[in-house]
């Protein structure tokens, strides 16, 4: 898919802005704090109905404006869209596809795809597993609708158990539902294990050839999901999960009384990277994180184009800084098939461009 216009009012530092982007690689650059994080997130912002950094809306309006609004034209599918959000000071945000209202976020991932690849992501190599559940959560959703209930179910059940192990010592009645909380958690957890066990054995085929051509094939990068540990195969029916997990529930019922929190579940899972068979955690150097976290998400967004058959728009927010010449020449010409928009601080120069667009952004506006 391609965005081939984005017009923004009002959104962070610019006023108005009209922008037609190439299909290929779309450099944007400028100095600091010029507005061109914005403008990834502000297609980032189509496709999730949320922001990779601000917490509330109103952070994106243009300070003293009511409101601001974001469209994009695109293509996808063989067809046409124009999505537009609106962002309101005080009131609920609207969203259209082609002019009709959308009823939910979700509809719009159905439209534009995309993969956001921001300097905070090296968190997803030396950062605990949280990070990368994440990582693993956000790729899902996009490609399982079913995995996001089943993950926004398990998200309430583990708050509720975590209330009750916490509560418990002043109301021992709470323990009579935790039994029930039990049971429940450990069959949506086996639904999430299943599906996050399928998606990492893709990962496994996909990202290791990427790594491998990005490092001009010094480095080989290996993955691992560590779930549940008296699981044998993650990747079994949900059905067949079940009795292990609870078994595991079983095991650790005295010390979650005692440490009050929820130990045995999904909720701890992790995505072990490595590079050359030691933990990238512990070992990677800063560029070497930077690759691989780059590998990861370039690898999500290749499993996207073979589930949907359309190249989701790849979002690079100062990616060049820190990798060497090799690497940097496979980011700007290597990336092939889909739409990519990367800023940087200084411009690459066309020749380093294959085909594509440069554009200098300062103080919100197109030089
Ligand atoms: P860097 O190279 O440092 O990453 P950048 O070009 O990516 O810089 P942005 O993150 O896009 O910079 O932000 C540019 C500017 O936008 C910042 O100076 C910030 O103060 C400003 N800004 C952020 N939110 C708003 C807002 N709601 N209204 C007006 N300006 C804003
Ligand atoms: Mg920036």
């Amino acid at each position: 898919m391609t965005v081939t216009q984005l017009t923004l009012e009002e959104f962070r530092n610019y006023a108005r802005l009209s922008l037609s982007l190439s299909p290929g690689v779309n450099v944007i650059y400028g100095e600091n704090a010029q507005g061109k994080t914005n403008l990834l997130e502000a297609v980032g912002y189509l496709s999730a109905a949320s922001s990779h950094r601000a917490r509330y809306d109103r952070e994106l309006i243009r300070f003293g404006a009511g409101h601001a609004c974001i469209s994009a034209e695109l293509l996808a599918y063989g067809r046409e869209f124009t999505l537009t959000a609106r962002l309101h000071r005080g009131a609920r945000r609207q969203l259209f596809s082609n002019g009709v209202r959308l009823k939910t976020a979700g509809e719009l991932s159905g439209i534009l795809t995309t993969v956001f690849f921001c300097p905070e992501d090296l968190y997803l190599i030396r950062e605990g597993a949280a990070v990368r559940r994440r990582f693993l959560d956000g790729c899902i959703c996009q490609l399982r609708p079913r995995y996001g209930e089943a993950l926004a179910e398990y998200r309430r059940l583990y708050e509720h158990k975590t209330r009750i192990l916490r509560d418990c010592g002043t109301k021992p009645s709470l323990l009579d539902a935790l039994e029930e909380f039990n049971v429940r958690m450990a069959q949506v957890g086996a639904v999430l294990i299943h599906y996050r066990a399928h998606f990492i054995k893709r990962l496994r085929e996909v990202t290791p050839e990427i790594h491998r051509d990005f490092s001009g094939g010094r480095e080989e990068l290996d993955l691992s999901y560590a779930t549940v540990k008296t699981i044998p195969d993650p990747q079994a029916p949900a059905k067949e999960l079940l009795p292990f997990l609870l078994e595991h529930q079983r095991s650790h019922y005295q010390a979650e009384l005692e440490s009050r929190q929820c130990l045995s579940g999904p909720h701890k899972d992790d995505l072990q990277v490595f590079i050359d068979q030691v933990s990238a955690k512990s070992f990677a150097s800063q560029g070497q994180t930077r690759t691989a976290a780059l590998s990861l998400k370039l690898a999500c967004r290749e499993i996207l184009y073979q589930e949907t058959g359309e190249w989701p728009v790849l979002l690079l927010d100062d990616v060049l800084s820190e990798l060497d010449e090799r690497r940097r020449e496979y980011v700007l010409r290597r990336i092939t098939g889909g739409q990519v928009l990367i800023t940087c601080c200084e411009d690459v120069g066309p020749a380093a461009l294959e085909k594509g667009s440069v554009f200098h952004i300062r103080g919100g506006a197109l030089v």
